[in-house]
């Protein structure tokens, strides 16, 4: 198990879901552990207690609060980049201010995070942003604005490995499949017709997505940048 004592890393999005197994992955890793939540007070206070990460309240659809709190942290090793919403629908029928509050958390935060952790960023850092296999696959309707915010992460991705490569400062994208959360349950009215999609089918579990991005943080990642890495169970094969 990679070693990451000594190490300062910030989750975005760590009370719940994948976020709060990545959470949990660092710090008993032996890191310097801060995440941020927006919503889920008691879930993140819970989550502060059990693994003595330090839960931060902040939006990131409020631009100020994110890149405050970023900067906040001082000298980062690892950012991981994994708040995200979902809003799926009729396009004709989804609410315009939903899809733009979308846009502003899964796109434009991710990128005002990522450049405000390089700014100090320690040499050798790791930022990891959590898009989704539906980035390069939308099989099915109502998920265009979704797919769209996904598969802007991989612009950024790749363009932003360029910017900070030689520092070396990794950039990578995980895109998990269907995984075990509240924003997509196991047992939900969807997991089937999910599940129908993929090679092996059954959702991910929460731990096997933080498992990689502790692979991705650790020394062997070093060379590792600019790429997606999907855990999806075959369901983009
Ligand atoms: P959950 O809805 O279970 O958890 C989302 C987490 O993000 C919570 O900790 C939530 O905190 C936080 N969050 C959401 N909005 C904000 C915001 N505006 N500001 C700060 N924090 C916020 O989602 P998952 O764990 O399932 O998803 C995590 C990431 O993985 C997302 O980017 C999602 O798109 C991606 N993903 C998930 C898949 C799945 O099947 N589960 C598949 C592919 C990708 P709080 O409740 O405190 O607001």
């Amino acid at each position: 198990m990679n070693d990451f004592t000594g190490k300062n890393v910030l989750v975005l999005g760590g009370s719940r879901g994948i976020g709060a197994a990545i959470v949990r992955r660092f710090s008993k890793g032996g890191a310097a552990v801060a995440f941020t939540y927006a919503g889920s007070e008691n879930a993140a206070q819970a989550l502060g207690l059990e693994t003595g990460a330090q839960a931060i309240k902040a939006n990131s659809a409020d631009r100020d609060a994110l890149t405050s709190t970023v900067a906040s942290r001082g000298v980062l090793d690892v950012i991981v980049i994994n708040a995200g919403t979902l809003v799926m629908g009729d396009p004709l029928a989804l609410a315009a201010d939903d899809i733009d509050n979308m846009i502003d958390v899964n796109v434009r935060a991710p990128y005002h995070a990522a450049v405000e952790a390089a700014r100090r960023m320690n040499p050798n850092g790791r930022i990891i942003i959590i898009g989704s296999v539906n980035g390069d696959r939308m099989p099915f309707a109502g998920g265009a604005a979704y797919a769209m915010t996904k598969s802007a992460v991989q612009g950024m991705v790749r363009g932003l490995a360029r910017d900070f490569g030689d520092r070396g400062i990794t950039v990578n994208s995980i895109q998990p499949g269907p995984t075990d959360s509240d924003m997509n349950p196991a047992e939900g009215p969807m997991a089937s017709m999910m599940h129908g999609f993929m090679a092996i089918k059954r959702h991910a579990k929460p731990s096997e997505i933080a498992e990689f991005a502790a692979f991705i943080a650790g020394p062997n990642g070093a060379i590792i940048t600019g790429a997606m890495h999907t855990i999806d169970g075959g369901f983009g094969a």
